[in-house]
């Protein structure tokens, strides 16, 4: 495929967003690789493609995104595909939690999609053109023990979602959703080889679930082919959550 869009993905870095790179890379986008901690790895991925820049930005900090957004405008021109990847998880007790642990989940998890929402929709507007791409989680579907703020955060993504295809739908944007199950990547990295085998055992499909597996769901809603759908939560789980 060769497309002349343009696609802004958060935490582009590592894991599930640095498997979408790629995949849009290769299939001919220009790529906008938005990193906050991992300039090295950024910088590796950039060098194996001229498609794909990078810019260094914390997503729930509004004046930074909004820069990045404008410098993707500068260097591309245009941003026809936003997917909010960036995200963090937090793993105990909700009365462990202080507030400023909660406040943070939430400013990543949840303000980082506002904020980057927010940065692009006038210009798409305009344009009555683009897609965005919301990624939460089976816990934003199901919840989780011990993962309350997490869960909570991205059931909040999926609200986003829903309400923002209604709103910007006639305007023909497209703002989908998708929840992927448990995927390996650094994020569930301290789970034992006993918790992994165990939800091994519950997903009809038996196999966790690659980051090339979310990529290809991400690639199918920003294509053409997907121009019809819109609010909706898509869910590659291997059949772990119906
Ligand atoms: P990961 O391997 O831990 O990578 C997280 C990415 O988010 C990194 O690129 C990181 O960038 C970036 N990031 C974190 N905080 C950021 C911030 N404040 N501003 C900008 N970027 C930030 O996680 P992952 O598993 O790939 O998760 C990606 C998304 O999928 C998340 O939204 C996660 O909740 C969701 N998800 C994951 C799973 C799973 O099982 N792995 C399942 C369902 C949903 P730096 O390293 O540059 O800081």
């Amino acid at each position: 495929m060769n497309t002349n869009k343009t696609v802004l993905i958060t935490g582009g870095s590592r894991g599930i967003g640095k498997a979408m790179v790629y995949a849009f890379a290769k299939a001919g986008y220009n790529v906008m690789l938005n990193f906050n901690r991992s300039e090295s790895s950024a910088n590796e991925i950039a060098k194996e493609f001229e498609n794909v820049k990078i810019y260094g930005a914390n997503v729930a900090d509004q004046q930074s995104v909004i820069n990045m957004v404008n410098y993707t405008y500068e260097v591309f021109g245009n941003i026809d595909i936003l997917i909010n990847n960036a995200g963090i998880s937090y793993t105990g007790l909700l009365q462990d939690m202080s507030i400023d642990e909660w406040n943070n989940l939430m400013s990543v998890n949840l303000t980082g999609p506002y904020n980057l929402c927010k940065a692009v929709l006038p210009r798409m507007i305009a344009n009555k053109s683009g897609k965005i791409i919301n990624i939460s989680s089976v816990w934003g579907i199901t919840g989780a023990s011990c993962e309350a703020a997490y869960s909570a955060s991205k059931a909040g993504v999926i609200g986003l979602t829903k309400a923002l295809a209604k709103e910007v739908g006639p305007s023909n944007i497209k703002v989908n959703c998708i929840a992927p199950g448990i995927v390996m990547t650094d994020m569930i990295s301290d789970y034992s080889m006993e918790e992994l085998n165990a939800i091994t055992d519950e997903i009809p499909l038996g196999k966790i679930g690659s980051t090339e597996d979310i990529a290809k769901t991400a690639l199918f809603l920003a294509s053409d082919d997907a121009d019809y759908i819109t609010g909706q939560v898509i869910s590659p789980n291997g059949g772990w959550v119906i």
